[in-house]
């Protein structure tokens, strides 16, 4: 039997059957023949402050955080990211000169998407639809990049006012918070729209409940769904005249981001692309 002397990384979540992220990055390392194992770790509520010893002492090289960790485990790092600092979530754990550090790519994987498409951000006018991780992280990074407004709409107040409090006290940009308990209308002069909701996600029937007829073409209408291709949200934009971008190039982006920090080798981007698509049942 042939051992096999293993860099370890992986997600620490519960639940984290569904994660598709191990799949992806394993097959990148694989690829580049890195001496890399991707473990998917089931870490139960209150169980993270030993999970962080173990990772220390099984010498982790990285791992992603999934809920409900991604909070809680800044209290275990030995630095974060300014950006992770103003979420106060980290989905990212890996080594810098034998200090613990935290990142978030969530947001970071988002704009990676922009960029790719040419899309600048600055001095745009932008909205967000949903508070949550994934809302919370995009919104952080889009104010960071310099758009000068956006819209929080959120169906629940306290996370909602939460976000734009903390992109006003650490932004240049004006945050304000929209109680959604009725069909959006979407601002006409709105120059980036993102669904940051789980809405569509579970139910690829279901969309946002805005009005399609406030959509615009010069609107570029953003999804984060990441197990599809294509959304009914961003198909409606798509009918609008829309630019659109989804959510699959976000999930790989951040993968890629993670695959770096892990092993300070550039990504293979196509291969990884090709294993989430295969994941998710994607065909080419
Ligand atoms: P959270 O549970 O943290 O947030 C979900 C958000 O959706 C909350 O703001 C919630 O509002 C809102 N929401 C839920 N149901 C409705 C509804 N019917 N109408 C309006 N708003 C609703 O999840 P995450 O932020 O972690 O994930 C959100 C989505 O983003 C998921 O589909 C996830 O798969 C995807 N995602 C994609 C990534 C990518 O790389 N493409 C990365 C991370 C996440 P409230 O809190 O008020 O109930």
């Amino acid at each position: 039997m042939r051992c096999y002397r293993e860099n370890l990384v992986g997600v620490f979540g519960d639940p984290v059957d569904e994660n598709p992220t191990g799949a992806i990055l394993q097959a990148g390392f694989d690829a580049l023949k890195l001496n890399y194992r991707f473990i998917t770790v089931k870490v139960s509520d209150g169980c993270l402050e030993d999970a962080m010893r173990a990772m220390r002492a099984m010498n982790f090289m990285g791992i992603g955080v999934t809920m409900p960790h991604k909070q809680t485990v800044l209290k275990y790092l030995d630095e974060v990211s300014p950006d992770a600092a103003i979420m106060g979530a980290v989905n990212t754990v890996y080594w810098k000169k034998g200090k613990l550090f935290g990142e978030n790519v969530d947001g970071k994987g988002f704009m990676m998407s922009l960029n790719e498409g040419s899309f600048d951000v600055s001095g745009k006018k932008a909205v967000v639809l949903g508070a949550g991780g994934a809302a919370r992280a995009i919104a952080v990074e889009l104010a960071l990049a310099g758009v000068s407004s956006i819209a929080i709409v959120n169906i629940e107040e306290k996370q909602g006012m939460s976000l734009a409090d903390a992109i006003n006290t650490n932004t240049s940009a004006k945050a304000d918070f929209v109680l959604w308990n009725t069909a959006y209308m979407v601002p006409e002069d709105t120059e980036i729209l993102v669904n940051a909701t789980s809405v569509g996600f579970a139910n690829e029937k279901d969309m946002p409940n805005i009005d399609y007829d406030t959509l615009k073409s010069t609107m570029t209408v953003c999804d984060v769904i990441p197990n599809r291709v294509t959304t009914r949200f961003l198909e409606s934009a798509k009918e609008k005249g829309c630019l659109t971008f989804n959510g699959l190039g976000m999930l790989v982006n951040q993968a890629t981001l993670c695959f770096k920090l892990w092993t300070g080798d550039d990504a293979p981007r196509d291969v990884m692309e090709k294993a989430l698509k295969k994941e998710f049942g994607i065909k080419e």
